[in-house]
C-alpha cells in the first residue's frame, strides 16, 4: 500500500524505528485517503502493515471470560469471547500496548468476566498497562474490589492499590437498585449476592479528582425500564455519593455474528428503545442535555442533573466495520487483539490468524460457513 508524504521525514514521531512509525495525520478537515474520505484519523506502519486509526480510538483488555454472575443480557454470552488464562502482560500484550500507544490511544479499559475475582493478577495487570494511558477504568460488578492483595507496604484492599497504580475509573454494574431483584437479573452465584449499600458507599468514598465512580445499569423490562425507575436508580445512587450513571440498552448484534445461546433470545426479546425515555429524561426540571452522538452504530445522550450528577443514555447496536479505519481495539483472553466486538476475523496482527479460525469454528460456526 503506498502512503502520501503528507508530512515530512522531520516531522515524524518515530523515526527511531521506521518499521513503527506515524506516515500521515488527518485532522478534523476530510481528506481522501485510498479512494475513502476520512477524518481525526492516523496512518501509522506497524511491523510491516499498514493502519488508519481514529484518534478517539479506546483499548479495551478482557482479562478473562469467567465471571460469578450470568446477568441474562451478557455479551460475552453473544457474541464470540475466546476463553484463555488471565491477561497478564507478556510480549503479545506488550505489542498491542506498543501499537495503541503509537497509534495516539488515550483510554485503555480493563473488563471480563469479572476482572476483580483475581485480585493479585488485576492489580500487576493494571501497574503494568494503566501509566500507558491518559484514562484507565475498570468494568466490574464490584465481587473483589474489597479483597486484599500483597503490596510492598503489606495487605491492601484491591481497589485503593488500583487506584495508586493509575486506575481513574470504575464502572459498577448493577441492574436494579434493589438487591433481590438485582440478584435474579445478574444472577450472581456463590454467597457473595452482589454489591451491597455499604460496598458502593465505600467505593465512592475513593472519588477524588483523579478516580470518579459510576454506576451501571443495562435496561430491561424485569428491571430499570421506565423513567420512574431510572430516577429511582439515581436517587439511590446519589444518596450513597455516586454522581455518574450510565443506563445502556442491550447490545443489537447481526445474525452471523451472533452465539445461538438463550442470551441472544433475551436481547432480542429484551430490546428497550431509548429514545422515549431520552425524550421524558431531557424535559425534566434541572436537567440538561450537554452531549449528543447519533451514528448508525450507537446513540449516545450525556444529561447533566443539578450541578453535579451525569447521566449517559446509551444505545449500541454493533455492525460490520464501514471502512478500515480502526475504532477500537480489544483484546480478548486469549491475547488476540481484535478491532471489532462482533468480528473474530477483525484480528489486528496477521500472525494470529490460525488462533483466530480456531474461535470461528468453535464459537460462530454461522460466520464460517459465509
Ligand atoms: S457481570 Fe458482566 S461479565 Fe458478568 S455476567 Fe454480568 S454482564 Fe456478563
Amino acid at each position: 500500500m503506498t502512503v502520501s508524504p503528507e508530512i515530512s521525514l522531520a516531522d515524524r514521531p518515530t523515526l527511531e524505528d521506521p518499521t513503527r512509525c506515524v506516515v500521515r495525520r488527518i485532522g478534523p478537515e476530510m481528506e481522501e485517503y485510498n479512494g475513502r474520505r476520512y477524518q481525526n484519523c492516523n496512518v501509522l506502519h506497524f511491523d510491516g502493515t499498514e493502519y488508519l486509526f481514529s484518534h478517539r480510538a479506546i483499548l479495551t483488555l478482557v482479562t478473562t471470560a469467567s465471571c460469578n454472575a450470568a446477568c441474562k443480557f451478557c455479551s460475552n454470552e453473544i457474541t464470540f469471547t475466546p476463553n484463555g488464562p488471565f491477561l497478564e502482560m507478556n510480549p503479545d500484550l506488550g505489542r498491542v500496548i506498543d501499537f495503541a500507544e503509537l497509534a495516539g490511544v488515550r483510554k485503555v479499559a480493563f473488563t471480563g468476566g469479572e476482572p476483580t475475582a483475581n485480585p493479585a493478577k488485576l492489580a500487576r495487570l493494571v501497574s503494568a498497562v494503566a501509566p500507558r494511558f491518559h484514562r484507565a477504568r475498570l468494568h466490574t460488578n464490584g465481587f473483589g474490589l474489597a479483597k486484599t492483595v500483597e503490596t510492598p507496604h503489606g495487605h491492601r484492599e484491591l481497589l485503593p492499590v488500583l487506584i495508586a497504580s493509575g486506575l481513574t475509573g470504575a464502572s459498577l454494574s448493577i441492574a436494579h437498585h434493589e438487591t433481590t431483584t438485582n440478584r435474579h437479573i445478574m444472577r450472581i452465584k456463590g454467597r457473595w449476592g452482589g454489591m451491597s449499600e455499604d460496598d458502593v458507599r465505600w467505593v465512592a468514598s475513593h472519588a477524588s479528582d483523579r478516580f470518579t465512580p459510576r454506576l451501571s445499569c443495562v435496561l430491561s423490562s424485569e428491571g430499570v425500564h421506565k423513567l420512574k425507575d431510572i430516577l429511582e436508580y439515581i436517587e439511590w445512587g446519589v444518596s450513597l455519593g455516586i454522581k455518574k450513571f450510565i443506563f445502556r440498552s442491550c447490545s443489537q448484534i447481526p445474525e452471523p455474528f451472533q452465539k445461538g445461546t438463550a442470551y441472544s433470545d433475551y436481547n432480542e426479546a429484551e430490546y428497550i428503545p431509548i429514545e422515549p425515555l431520552v425524550r421524558e429524561f431531557g424535559m425534566l426540571d434541572g436537567v440538561q442535555e450537554t452531549y449528543t452522538q447519533h451514528k448508525s452504530d450507537s446513540h449516545v445522550h450525556v444529561f447533566q442533573l443539578g450541578d453535579d450528577v451525569t447521566v449517559d443514555i446509551d444505545e449500541s447496536s454493533e455492525e460490520e466495520d464501514p471502512d478500515s479505519k480502526i475504532r477500537r481495539i480489544n483484546v480478548m483472553p486469549d491475547g488476540v487483539a481484535y478491532t471489532s466486538w462482533i468480528d473474530p476475523r477483525s484480528h489486528l496482527f496477521a500472525d494470529d490468524a490460525t488462533r483466530v479460525s480456531d474461535t470461528i469454528r468453535r464459537e460462530l460456526p454461522l460466520l464460517s460457513a459465509l
